[in-house]
This record gives C-alpha cells, structure tokens and sequence, in this order.
C-alpha cells in the first residue's frame, strides 16, 4: 500500500502529541503506561481540538448577542463520550492510525472508557440526546444538572436476583471535565425570612453550601459547534474547621465538607416513585438554585438589564425536577433586584418552558409542605404568592368550580399538604409539552385537564427523537456503510434523507447485503453473550429483544408468560415448524421496587430451564443481560430483530428505545402507546406488528370492572402458563417465589396483561410467519430504517426551538 506522505506525517504529529500528552500530562512513558493512561492521553489529546472549536462557539454566540437555551435536568444518560467525539469530529481513522503507531487499539481504548450515567433511564438519555443535537444544529445552548459521584448503580445478578454495585465512573478521573473555580455560588438551606422596615424581604438561611461548575464540552455533528455540560458539584464554604481539629475533634472538624459532599454524592432512583428523601429536594434546589443564578449572571454581564431575559434566555425544564427555578428566578427578580410581584411574574413566564414526562399519578412529585417550608422558607412565600393569583385568575373563568380549583392549586389540601411540583412547573412556564401525540392529548385530559381549561393554548406536543449519530453511525457503522454506498452521504446531516433508500426494499442484492450487516452484528453480539455469560446462542435464530427499566408497566412479565407459554407449545408439538428465537432481555429495577426486582429473578429462573432443557433443541433460548446502560444498549440495538415495545396503552409516555431499534433494522412488536403509534404511521402497518387494547379501550375496561380471572381462565396457553409459574415449575429452589406475583395478576392485573395476553400471542406467531418469508422480513427491515427518520432528536430540537424557545 502506498501511503500518501503529508497524511503519514500528520499521523505521526498526532501520535508525538498522544505520547507528549502522556508523558507530561499523565506521568508515564510509552512502556510503563497502562490502557487507562493511553485513554485519557488520547482524549486529553482531542480535548484540545475541541477546546478551540468550543471557543469560538461561545464567542460567536456572544457576538452574535444570540439568545441561549438552557436545558436543566436532574439526569443527563450520557454513555461514552470518545466515539462520540472523534467521530463528531470526523477524525476516527485518523486517531485510530496514530494510535496504531504506538500498537494501541482505538477500539479497545473506546471500551474500557467508562459509561458516564448520570441518570436512570429515558428522560435523562432524551437530555443527553438533545444536547448532541442542539450542539449539531449550532445552536447555543448549555445543559445544567448535577455531577453525581455516584451515577446509576451497577447490576449484578447473583443467582438470578440483582444486586446494586456502586458505580465509581470517576475512579480514574475525568479527563474530559473542566473544573471552574471561579464559577461558584452560595446556595443557602433554612433559616427565616424577615421582612425589612423598606418593606423589602430578607432570607437569612440557616446554612449554605457553595456550588461549583463542572464543564463538558458537547461537540456537534461535524465538529462545527461545541455546547457546555455545566455540572454542579457542592463544597462546604469552611472546608475543614481548623479550631475543631487542632482541639482533635477531627470528624467534626470536617462535618460541613462531608454534608455539602453528600449533596452531590448519589443520583436518585426515580423510575417509579418519587423518592421521598429530604436529600433529594435539597438536590433539586442545590442545582436549579446554581443555575439560575449563573443564567442571570451571564445575562446581566451580556446584555445589562433583567427585563430582557425572555429575549435572550429559554429554560427548559426536563420533567418537574427543577420546578422550584420558577419560586428561584422569582425571589432573585423580587428580593435582589426589587421587582414588583406582576413584573417577575411576567418575566419568569416568559422564561421557562416545562416537559411533562409521565402520567403516572406515583410518579407526580409533590413535597410535604412542612419539609418545603422548612428548608425553603422563602419559596414557600412565594410559591403561596403565585397560587393566591392563579387560583384568583382561575376564579373568573366559567365552568372552573370548587373541584377545579383543588385541582389547579400549588397546594394540594386532600390530606396531609404538599406542594405540586408539576403545577408549579405549568403555571411557571408559557409552554408545556408533551413527548409523544397521544401522551399530550392525555394530560389535556387527565392530569392537566384543568389547568388546560383555565390555559388552553398553552400545552403542546413535541415527540421525542434520538440523535441518529449515537444510535446509527456510531453504534452500527456496517450499516451506515451500507446505507452511504446505497444513497450516499446526505442521511448523515439529515437523517430525514434516509427516505431514499426505501426503494432499496424491493432490491433483493441490496436486501442480502443488509441481512449480511445484521448477520454480523448478531455474531458479534453472540460472542460478547458468550464470552460475559457462558449462554452459546445461535446468530441465525430471531433475536428477540426487550431491553429498558423494569417496570410492571413496561409488562417485561407478559413477554416472560409469553415466553413460558412457548416453550410449553414447542415441547408439545415437537412436530410443528418453529422458528428459532432467542429472547433477550435486559434492564434495571429501581432498588425499592420488590416486584420489578422479581420479575428479573423470573427472567433468569425461566432462562435457566429452558436453556438447559433438551426437549426444546435449541430452538428457544432466554437470556438477561446484567447491567444495562448506554454502552449495553449500541451493542444490543444493532443486533435485534424483533423490538419489544408492549407497554398498557396510555402509560409509556413516548419510548426512545422504540425509535432506536427501528432506526436500526428491528421490526416492533407493539402496543398502540407513546410513539409507536407515530411510528406505525411512518412505517405502515405493513412493516410493524401492534396488537392489544388502545388507550381508549383500557380507560373501559378499567371502569366497567375488569375481571382478570375469568379472561385467565378462558385462555388456555395463558392459564398453563401463569399456573406453572405460580407452582414453582421454574423455582424448585422456592416453589412459593412467583405465587404472589401470579396471584396479583388474578387479584387486580392492573397493568392489564391478561386482557392483552392472547392478541400478543397471536402476533408473535404472525412474527413467525413474517420471519420465515425472509424477503419479506428483510424488505420490512428496510422501510422502517428509511421512513423513521423523522424521528432524529434533530427535529425534535428545531421544533421545540421554532415553537417554544424561539431561537430559529
Ligand atoms: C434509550 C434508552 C432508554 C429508554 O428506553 P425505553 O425503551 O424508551 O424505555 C433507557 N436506558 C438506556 C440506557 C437507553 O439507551
């Protein structure tokens, strides 16, 4: 091979500047460095190309006097950021080659970087999502949350059952993190507030941690414009109390240090309920307080007046978390720069936009007043002052009556009172929206219905997308290559161009090329299952995936039932032509939450007798996969066949991981929830299977008395399989595990699994069918990775800032 000689040479500049950076950055020469030290010299390395990009970014939006949007979310799902980085930047091969020069692997290094999560699942996955594409579109923006030490725990699954592990992400350091001394604040907790002579208010708090920024740069497709991640981390203003230790009492010497760290220790489970801890409110205000702050700050060092921050400012608050920023910028406009009450309120509305991410009435925070009024003393006024004028408005529209009223207050007085954080959040913001068109008509109807009726133009709907750098060209790049040979490069900035090779369907030389891609993505995924668990699958079977948290509503047990019901008809009917399937599952139970953590020992107790089961010849296989995260979830994506999508219609918000799959060759088994249905209209009825009730259907069976037992016992396949479960067919070990479990499903089933069971049956064999008509399969694959562009987070992003933000 010739090699062109300006190429070598800059391969072998930027291999002296890894070794340089190692060297004198790390500390270690080329023999004595180990993977890690190779790692975070690679990236420190492309850390300073992004650096410049990142710059001038900041500096053309300033010039500019461009209005920023402000992403604020307790969770940002980030996963690895090297691939991201260098492939952003188009510079891939080239650091790969330069790496090569000193033997290291590039794509080894990428592996043994550690998955950044900070967040539990969806919604903090849509924020880091949606920083990638705010950063691709150049548009300024800065996403604000809390650096967690401790982010997502680990899963391990000791005898079938998990176990949470500490996930020290930051145990080698973080080299793509810039800490920002200079950028602190006081956050102050408790106290009173005393109201002056003047008639001026005065919070004196009972105690105060600093917060301190963190930045990450956030490179957009092409490298062209680099956006911060600015994370709080809290310090004590007195690190150590020199009188206290010189009198050795040493641990009280160092007790503030210890509670402010405390504060940025651990992320929240927040799946499933609200956590009650006081520790978790004081995160929300800790992060919503710094940041609010630092856009205020910014704004006023920028443009000199408050007024005109709706002008030059959009917030976005990700879910209800970091509602208590409205009572925020609220006291700094009233109580540090002396606006009237009418005033800041029209500034603060005019500020903020809210995203409602669940209907699940558990899942709406609300605070004990007494613990909000005790640590927020001050809000508490405030949040009293905003309802006294919303209930006042609410008072003089026709058809709001007393029951409304209950309804639409801050306060929520049926029993003990707490404060609604998603009622503060709407009424805080001009714009509230949704994450999939039936999750928005929802809330006008459930749990907004009034608040909608008093603002009715005031909900909108943004469906939510995912950024197709991570979920196509970085996690799947033999199908990227396949599909830029076939169309060529326009897909790769605008994702909405991958129309072009729906005519592709009908080709059947382009058909055996894609089936080859995916073949070779299930090999590879085969080997890992091999290699981390033991469990031999083979790459020709269907490969059949549910991965995500595990929730009673996201129905992980009726595809388990499923599971059971077919391996008891394959063993049955030896005879008949099955198709070989291999079930895949993988996720994390919120660590409270004794069911779904149930439903994982269900998984691995099924997967143990059928994989080790003769009678079924291999041709079904069950497996769970510990540890799901973001890095779990691109290896997985790009080898599935069949996306496991079956929620209760009406609870699943909108699902991200749906869009993943489609994008990735994966037909849907689904339910007509969240965006499935936008994703059935893109990709035709054709190409997805949907079975089960609608939103619509359940709301009637719910109230005209559903009887689970009677539709258990009249359906055979499900009966045998719930009563096998329930015997202890599964857990010899403990033939009482599952008998509650399968005991609520008669009592109540309030995720309505039985109803649906049969129709997900019947469409699971109509998946057979298809499967077996391998062109067919295969044209089906190609019309839902052609028409589900749409579903890039980059429409996401210029929808929310033409309709909401206003900065396009
Ligand atoms: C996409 C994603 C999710 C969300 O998946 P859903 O199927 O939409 O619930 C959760 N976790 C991770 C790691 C993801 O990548």
């Amino acid at each position: 091979m010739t090699v062109n000689p300006a190429l070598q040479r800059s391969l072998q500049t930027l291999a002296d500047s890894i070794l340089d950076t190692l060297v004198h950055r790390i500390g270690k020469d080329a023999q004595a460095a180990l993977p890690h030290d190779w790692l975070a010299a690679t990236i420190l390395t492309v850390r300073n190309d992004i650096v410049e990009r990142w710059m001038a970014s900041t500096k053309a939006a300033h010039a500019a006097g461009a209005k920023r949007v402000y992403y604020l979310s307790l969770e940002f799902l980030i996963g690895r950021l090297l691939r991201d980085a260098v492939t952003n930047l188009q510079r891939s091969g080239e650091v790969s080659r330069a790496l090569a020069l000193h033997g290291v692997d590039l794509a080894a290094l990428e592996e043994i970087e550690p998955d950044a999560a900070l967040g539990n699942g969806g919604l903090g996955r849509l924020a880091a999502c949606f920083m990638e594409s705010m950063a691709s579109l150049a548009l300024p923006a800065y996403g604000y949350g809390i650096r967690y030490v401790n982010g997502m725990f680990r899963q391990r699954i000791d005898d079938g059952w998990q176990v949470e592990m500490p996930e020290s992400w930051l145990a080698h350091g973080n080299p793509w993190e810039f800490e920002r001394r200079e950028s602190a604040y006081f956050i102050g907790f408790g106290g009173e507030v005393i109201a002056t002579d003047s008639g001026q208010v005065h919070w004196s708090p009972a105690e105060a941690v600093e917060a301190m920024a963190v930045d990450t740069p956030v490179v957009g497709w092409r490298g062209e414009h680099v956006n911060t991640l600015r994370l709080w981390t809290a310090r004590a203003f007195d690190p150590i109390k020199l009188d206290r230790f010189n009198a050795g009492d040493f641990s009280g010497a160092l007790a503030d240090q210890l509670r402010a760290e405390t504060l940025t220790r651990v992320l929240y489970p927040n799946d499933s309920t609200a956590a009650g801890q006081e520790l978790r409110l004081r995160q929300e205000y800790f992060f919503s307080s710094a940041s609010i702050q630092d856009i205020v700050r910014r704004h006023i060092q920028y443009f000199g007046d408050i007024r005109t921050l709706p002008d030059k400012a959009a917030i976005q608050l990700n879910d209800t978390h970091p509602a208590v920023s409205v009572a925020e910028l609220m006291r700094l406009l009233i109580d540090h720069h002396e606006f009237a009450f009418d005033e800041a309120w029209k500034i603060t509305r005019a500020t903020f936009g809210y995203t409602n991410h669940t209907l699940l009435p558990e899942a709406l925070e609300s605070w004990p007043l007494p613990l909000f009024e005790r640590l927020l003393p001050r809000h508490m006024q405030i949040v009293y002052a905003i309802n006294a004028r919303l209930l006042r408005e609410a008072r003089g529209v026709t058809g709001i009556d007393d029951r409304a009223i209950a309804a639409i207050s801050l306060i929520d007085e049926g029993g003990e009172r707490r404060v609604r954080m998603a009622n503060l959040a709407f009424a805080g913001s001009h714009s509230v929206n949704g994450v999939a068109a039936l999750h928005t008509q929802l809330m006008k109807k459930t749990v907004f219905a009034d608040l909608h009726r008093l603002y009715p133009t005031r909900i909108n709907n943004k469906t939510n997308g995912i950024t197709p750098r991570r979920w196509l060209q970085q996690c799947n790049p033999g199908l990227t290559t396949l599909i830029r040979d076939a169309i060529g490069d326009g897909f790769l900035d605008d994702a909405e161009r991958l129309i072009d090779l729906d005519v592709f369907a009908d080709d059947s030389a382009f058909r055996e090329r894609f089936w080859a891609v995916k073949r070779s993505n299930k090999v590879a995924l085969a080997n890992h299952i091999k290699d981390s668990m033991g469990l031999r699958i083979d790459p020709d079977a269907l490969f059949d995936v549910q991965i995500k948290r595990i929730h009673e509503y996201k129905r992980q047990l009726l595809n388990i039932i499923e599971t059971v019901a077919l391996y008891d008809q394959i063993r049955s009917h030896p005879e008949r032509d099955w198709t070989p399937r291999v079930k895949l599952f993988a996720g994390k139970a919120a660590s409270s939450y004794h069911n779904a953590k149930l439903v994982i020992k269900l998984a691995n107790d099924v997967a143990r007798r059928i994989n080790s089961d003769p009678s079924v010849g291999g041709l079904l296989k069950v497996a769970f996969l510990p540890n799901y995260n973001v890095s779990l979830a691109e290896q997985i994506i790009p080898a599935a066949d069949l996306s496991e999508q079956i929620s209760t219609a009406g609870l699943e918000a909108s699902g991200t991981g749906n869009m993943k799959f489609a994008m990735n060759g994966a037909l849907t088994i689904g339910t007509l929830d969240g965006a499935n249905i936008e994703i059935k209209d893109r990709v035709g009825d054709d190409n997805i299977f949907i079975f089960g009730m609608t939103a619509d259907e359940v709301e009637v069976k719910r109230a005209s008395g559903y009887d689970p037992r009677s539709v258990i016992d009249g359906s055979n396949e499900l009966c045998q399989a719930v009563s096998a479960i329930a015997s202890g067919v599964f857990s010899p070990d403990d033939r009482q595990r599952y008998a509650g479990l399968m005991g609520g499903l008669y009592e109540g089933d309030w995720f309505m699994l039985a109803a649906d069971f049969d129709s997900y049956a019947t469409a699971q064999r109509s998946v057979d069918t298809r499967w077996n008509d391998r062109d067919a399969w295969v044209a089906s694959t190609v019309r839902n990775v052609a028409r589900v562009g749409w579903f890039s987070s980059d429409r996401t992003i210029r929808e929310y800032a033409r309709d909401i933000w206003t900065v396009m």
